[in-house]
């Protein structure tokens, strides 16, 4: 059965380790996750936007992600990532997912926390989890959000007021990014935990070197969101194969090495963020 990250994060707010929540691009991304996270005995978070989710259909992606876990000897998280509107909200809850996004970062406060609740109130009769953004996290090229750090009294009213299980912060990183150059304001991000009792996610991830992940792991910082890092590993070394088998047109032959790597650096990052082989 699929986990909620009310289920899942709250145990790691004083553990030494944080989940890795990886953003899918096609199917099979799903079996590369439930692997590693089975080798390396840690929860996963999937998650899609609502783009790609509206591209195979919510209904598919729930049934997918519900099969999976059903086999899975780790908790497996369904999220919609980044719905700055309701409607796709509702349909993913409609579907099986086990959590939910609402992104009201471009919103004036009031209307964020108005919607938020909404949306509270609505995953709550499906047993979903909710995450919310305070703050807003950049896109790297892209206009379409501000990047405005999170203010700490902000973060505490408006984790009280919309009942969100988990919650955003602007914090120093930014989506897309392909060097790993980004610097969490740690100062920052612990006034933050200070007010927020509920766990805390960090967006724009694959930014972070490896020192700042691991640092990440002793905060409350419970939820990081890595997606970029991900599509650069299977995209390079799908054009490597490409290149290398201009007859090769069975599409599993061509995938298998791209998500390999992909895998690869699925459990790059987990063991970053603090899971190991569970030693038997
Ligand atoms: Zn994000």
């Amino acid at each position: 059965m699929l986990a909620t990250l009310k289920e899942v994060l709250p145990a790691y707010l004083e553990e030494d380790a944080a989940v890795g929540a990886f953003n899918l691009a096609i199917a099979p991304d799903i079996r590369v996750l439930v692997e590693a996270a089975e080798s390396l005995g840690a929860p996963i978070i999937m998650q899609v936007g609502p783009a790609v989710a509206e591209f195979m259909g919510y209904n598919a992606w729930g049934e997918l992600a519900r099969e999976l876990a059903a086999d899975a000897n780790v908790p497996v998280v369904m999220h919609l990532d980044h719905a700055n509107k309701t409607e796709p909200i509702w349909k993913a809850l409609d579907a099986g997912f086990s959590s939910v996004m609402f992104d009201g970062s471009q919103l004036p406060f009031r209307d964020n926390v108005r919607i938020t609740r909404e949306v509270v109130e609505r995953a709550g009769r499906y047993g979903a989890s909710v995450e919310a953004e305070i703050g807003s996290v950049a896109y790297l090229g892209k206009d379409t959000h501000k990047d405005a750090l999170t203010d700490p009294e902000e973060a505490e009213a408006f984790a009280l007021e919309s009942g969100c299980d988990c919650l955003a912060v602007a914090v120093g990183t930014t989506h897309m990014m392909k060097t790993q150059t980004a610097s969490i304001r740690f100062e920052l991000l612990g006034e933050i935990a200070e007010r927020v009792a509920v766990p805390l996610v960090i967006h724009g991830s694959t930014g972070l070197g490896d020192d700042q992940l691991q640092r990440l792991r002793a905060t409350h910082v419970c939820k990081v969101n890595i997606g970029t890092a991900l599509r650069v590993a299977f995209d390079g070394a799908l054009r490597a194969e490409l290149e290398a088998r201009p007859r090769e047109h069975i599409f599993l032959e061509l995938v298998k090495r791209p998500l390999e790597a992909e895998k690869e650096v699925v459990l790059e990052k987990m063991r970053l963020l603090g899971w190991h082989r569970p030693t038997i």
